[in-house]
């Protein structure tokens, strides 16, 4: 049979207006903002009013170390909503919104796939509600301020060699990253080094998302730093006088967008940081006015569990106050071969003892959930039309023996329906007691963190700082962020910071080259290798593929 495009599958949904499918949630209408037909916005002032009710249960989706082509964390947290809507359960989806750079470049869109999608599909992978849009415009005008400052005398004593806010556009624009500007003399700016980065890297994008109201988000936004003297004192965004205008253009940004599933399961999709130099989770604020409306709200943290489910619980629920109740750890048997030492290109044929080899990155993963962050876990193996039956069976049958729960999912082929054995075992689990805990406290010193991070959940011996990073650590103690948590910027497609050591590695130790804070949004970034804030495009960009017809449909996105 062949296979629908993801494009092809949404196009042919039949939406239900905006305002029937937050009706299922009880939100009436007159709480949203309607965007057109299908997608509004949820105004944060609710939260306030439902600060009484009872809040649902919170569950994280994470995955296995990774290919380059994603294990299928959206596909199966969009399924897994549908799916408990089939159950007869209120559930809402709650994730992060698609950046134009690899919607044009090699990733595409990400709204889930095949029946497994939020839509409008090609809405929410464009311009959607303008978030974007709003977080960038904020973020260049305080670069527009900074410069402006320098330019009118210097008042605060900037050294333009120190200069940390950079520019924002959200394209994978490679030519941007580094620049020089204020050139053609005096009433044309002070000349200086400069550079892009792409809108998902700015920090105005993590502040929004941890955000917890709107006088925090105002009062994260004060707290940036953007530059420091020739004294090397930080100069902050409060410096400048720029909060308020900066809070000004996030106005609407700053309320949740409420849109649906292919099955009508209402979605959250909000806000959408890096999951490398930021903490790369949708919004608190869409999350927590989800546990309001909802029993269940399904969410995801960007890369595998050692990335995204650590920062989603040292950083976002640490920062916000939440408690998630249970994990599903997605699989996929191209992953598992890959980890037992298949080359990415090889992939494709069946391997069933390649697969079993690849075990033990699984089994790490699931050790750190159950007994690093204390919670209730179920394998979903996300099936692939080119997976095999012995292949499926073997994963099957080895978490099994080893008592681990697991489950064969597949939303991407049915929908809901291929996920409702999921749907019931999450359900399951998310009634359990569980020992939620961080994998560090707060007073802990900067380095005890790195090192508890290396150790209970990379598995490696420990850090390494360079001179470099030393250098950084004592100074961020001396300005007093010393307490802030950690946000690793690491490779996602290992647990070790070198992106070849597959599977389940041991003996490493993570070199840490530079400690920088993000004085705003509340966490201190630990660079493990060069970290891309501005990607560039491959030799055949997906955008060459994409088309409008003349009734404005749009294909080629996926
Ligand atoms: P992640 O959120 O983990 O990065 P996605 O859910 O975005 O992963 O999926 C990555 C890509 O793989 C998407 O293009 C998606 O359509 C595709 N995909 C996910 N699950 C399946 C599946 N079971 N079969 C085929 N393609 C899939
Ligand atoms: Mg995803």
């Amino acid at each position: 049979m062949a296979h629908l495009s993801d494009i092809e599958i949404a196009s042919k949904a039949e939406m239900k207006p905006i305002e029937e499918v937050a009706a299922t949630l009880g939100i009436e209408k007159d709480e949203l903002d309607m965007y057109g037909k299908y997608k509004a916005k949820l105004n944060v002032n609710q939260l306030k009013k439902l600060e009484n009710e009872p809040d649902g249960k919170l569950i994280l989706v994470t995955a296995i170390t990774p290919t380059p082509a994603g294990e299928g964390k959206t596909t199966t947290s969009v399924g897994l909503a549908d799916a408990f809507t089939k159950i007869g359960k209120k559930a809402v989806l709650a994730v992060r919104e698609p950046s134009l750079g690899p919607v044009f470049g090699v990733k595409g869109g990400a709204a889930g796939g095949g029946y497994a999608q939020v839509v409008p599909m090609e809405d929410i992978n464009l311009h959607f509600t303008g978030d974007f849009h709003a977080i960038g415009a904020a973020n260049n005008l305080l670069a527009a301020m900074l410069d402006n400052h320098i330019h009118h005398g210097n008042a605060l004593g900037i050294d333009s060699r120190k200069i940390t806010w950079k520019r924002v556009v959200d394209m994978n624009d490679r030519q941007l990253r580094h620049i020089v500007n204020g050139l053609q003399g005096r009433v044309n700016g002070v000349p200086r080094e400069d550079g892009y980065d792409i809108t998902v890297a700015s920090e105005i994008m993590a502040v929004l998302c941890l955000a917890n109201d709107i006088t925090e988000l105002k009062d994260k936004l004060r707290q940036m730093i953007v530059a420091y003297t020739f004294e090397g004192e930080p100069v902050t965004a409060g410096d400048l006088k720029a909060e308020g205008a900066l809070t000004a253009l996030l106005k609407d940004a700053i309320h949740p967008n409420i849109v649906q599933t292919l099955e009508h399961t209402p979605a959250l999709i909000h806000g959408g940081p890096f999951a490398n130099i930021a903490h790369g989770c949708n919004s608190v604020l869409a999350t927590k006015m989800g546990l309001k409306y909802a029993d269940y709200v399904i969410t995801e943290g960007g890369f595998g569990a050692d990335l995204g489910a650590e920062k989603f619980i040292d950083i976002k629920c640490r920062l916000a106050d939440l408690k998630p109740s249970a994990v599903v750890l997605v699989a996929t048997i191209r992953a598992l071969k890959m980890h037992g030492g298949i080359p990415k290109k090889e992939l494709g044929p069946e391997n069933v003892e390649a697969v079993l080899k690849g075990l033990p990155n699984l089994e790490k993963h699931l050790e750190n959930i159950q007994d690093v962050y204390g919670l209730p876990v179920v394998v979903a193996i996300n099936k692939f039309p080119t997976d095999t039956d012995a292949e499926l069976e073997a994963v099957y049958k080895a978490c099994q023996e080893r008592g681990v729960d697991v489950v064969l999912s597949d939303v991407w082929g049915k929908g809901g329906e291929g996920g409702v054995e999921l749907a019931e075992k999450v359900a399951e689990l998310a009634e359990k007691e569980n020992n939620f805990s961080f994998v560090y406290d707060e007073e802990d010193s900067i380095e005890e963190k790195l090192n508890k991070i290396v150790q209970k959940v990379y598995g490696g011996k420990g850090v390494e700082l360079t001179k470099a990073a030393r250098k950084e650590l004592t100074e961020l103690e001396r300005l007093g962020f010393g307490n802030y948590p950690i946000c690793m910027a690491k490779t996602q497609y290992s647990f070790s910071d070198d992106a070849t050591l597959v599977g389940r590695p041991t003996d490493f130790t993570i070199t840490i080259r530079n400690l920088k804070v993000s004085a705003g949004a509340g966490f201190i970034v630990a660079l493990t290798g060069a970290v891309m804030t501005m990607p560039g495009l491959p030799k055949v960009p997906a955008a060459e593929k994409i088309d409008v017809d003349e009734s404005g449909v749009i294909t080629g996105l996926f």
